[in-house]
C-alpha cells in the first residue's frame, strides 16, 4: 500500500499518554519558557541578540531535539527486506521550534515581525537538514490545542525530517503532475487563479504575496491553505517579502479561526517538494508543476469507521459556508 509505520515503544513513556489530559502544568514556568533554558541546554539553533550565549535568556526563537523523538538523529539510513516486507532503519530528525519565551502567548498573538523570524527558522532548519544526504523530505508541523495532538501548551511548533517522502506528500505529487502533464499548468497557481478571478466565494484573504481560501471539496470544517501567489515548489526558496506576507496571512488567518470557532483545536503544516538531490531529475517537471503551501486543518470532527475504511472524508460544513462564516468574523473585526 506504500505506507509507512513508524515504531517507536518508547513513546509510550510521553508525558502524555493514551486519553490522558495535559500531564505537564499548564502555568509558567515550563521548559520552553525564556529564563528555564538550563533545564533544557541542548539549543540547536536560536534568534538571539549578537553577543548573548546558547542556552541562556534574550532569544526569541528557540530550537531544540524533541525529548521523545519520533526518529533518531543517529545512525546509519539501513534499509533491509525482511522476506516479503521492506525495513528502514528508525533515521530522521524531529526538532521542537519554540515560537516565543513568553508562556502566555500564542503564535497569532505575536507581532507580525516575531512571526516572521519564526518562519526564517522554519526556512533556515529546513536548508539545514536538506544537507544531510539522508533525509528525503522535512515536515514542519504546529500541534495546537490537546486535541490536535500537542502535549505542551507554551507556543511551539515542530519538524520531523523523513529518509522517505511521506505518502501524504507523494499522493500531491502525482497528482500535480498528472494534472500538469495534462494542461501544461501548475494546478496550484490555476487554483488561486480560478478562486481569485473567476469564483470568490471560497476566497478568505489575499494580500501582494498569499491568498487563504478554503479549498475546493475541503476535506474537514474550516480546512484553510495559504497559498505564495509566486509559483516555487520549495518553501527554503521564501523570501523577505514573502515572508512578511505569509507572516501577515498566517496571523490574521489563525485570530480569525480563534475568533470564529471560539479557539478551536488545530494542526498546520507545510507542503513543500522534497529534498531533489539524491537522485537528480528523477522528477522531471516537480519544479514546474509542484507549489509549496501551508494547510490549516481544525480539529472539530473526528475520523470514524467509514472514513478510516474508505478513506472519504465527511465534511459537514462546505467550503464556501465556512469562507462565510470566516469572512463574516473578520468583518466584524475590521469595523
Ligand atoms: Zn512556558
Ligand atoms: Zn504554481
Ligand atoms: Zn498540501
Amino acid at each position: 500500500m506504500g505506507r509507512w509505520v513508524i515504531m517507536a515503544p518508547e513513546r509510550a513513556l510521553r508525558p502524555v499518554h493514551a486519553g490522558a489530559p495535559a500531564e505537564e502544568p499548564d502555568s509558567a514556568p515550563c521548559v520552553f519558557c525564556g529564563g528555564q533554558e538550563a533545564r533544557d541546554p541542548t539549543e540547536i539553533f536560536a534568534i538571539r541578540p549578537p553577543g548573548t550565549a546558547r542556552n541562556t535568556p534574550g532569544w526569541q526563537v528557540r530550537v531544540l531535539p524533541n525529548k521523545f523523538p519520533v526518529l533518531r538523529i543517529e545512525g546509519k539510513l539501513t534499509r533491509e527486506g525482511v522476506g516479503m516486507f521492506d525495513m528502514l532503519s528508525g533515521v530522521g530528525a524531529h526538532e521542537v521550534i519554540v515560537e516565543t519565551p513568553d508562556h502566555n502567548l500564542e503564535l497569532a498573538d505575536l507581532p507580525e515581525q516575531h512571526i516572521c523570524a519564526v518562519i526564517r527558522t522554519y526556512r533556515g532548519r529546513m536548508a539545514d537538514l536538506g544537507g544531510d544526504e539522508r533525509f528525503k523530505y522535512v515536515l514542519i508541523f504546529k500541534n495546537c490545542g490537546y486535541a490536535a495532538g500537542a502535549t505542551l501548551t507554551h507556543a511551539h511548533s515542530q519538524l520531523i525530517a523523513t529518509p522517505v517522502t511521506p505518502k501524504r506528500v507523494k499522493e500531491e505529487l502525482v497528482g500535480a503532475q498528472r494534472y500538469y502533464e495534462f494542461k501544461r499548468r501548475c494546478v496550484f497557481c490555476d487554483t488561486i487563479r480560478q478562486e481569485t478571478q473567476l469564483t470568490r466565494d471560497r476566497l478568505l484573504l489575499e494580500n501582494d504575496t498569499f491568498v487563504v481560501i478554503s479549498p475546493f471539496a475541503a476535506r474537514v470544517p474550516y480546512e484553510m491553505w495559504i497559498v505564495p501567489k509566486q509559483h516555487s515548489a520549495d518553501f527554503i526558496s521564501i523570501g523577505e517579502a514573502e515572508c512578511a506576507g505569509l507572516a501577515q496571512a498566517l496571523k490574521r488567518t489563525l485570530l480569525n479561526l480563534r475568533e470564529a470557532l471560539n479557539n478551536p483545536p488545530f494542526n498546520f503544516l507545510i507542503h513543500t517538494a522534497p529534498f531533489r538531490r539524491t537522485r537528480p531529475g528523477y522528477w522531471a517537471t516537480i519544479q514546474q508543476d509542484y507549489h509549496w503551501h501551508l494547510e490549516i486543518l481544525p480539529r472539530l470532527t473526528r475520523m470514524a469507521g467509514f472514513e478510516e475504511g474508505s478513506g472519504f472524508y465527511i465534511n459537514p460544513v462546505p467550503p464556501e459556508e465556512a469562507a462565510k462564516v470566516l469572512r463574516a468574523t473578520m468583518e466584524a473585526r475590521s469595523s
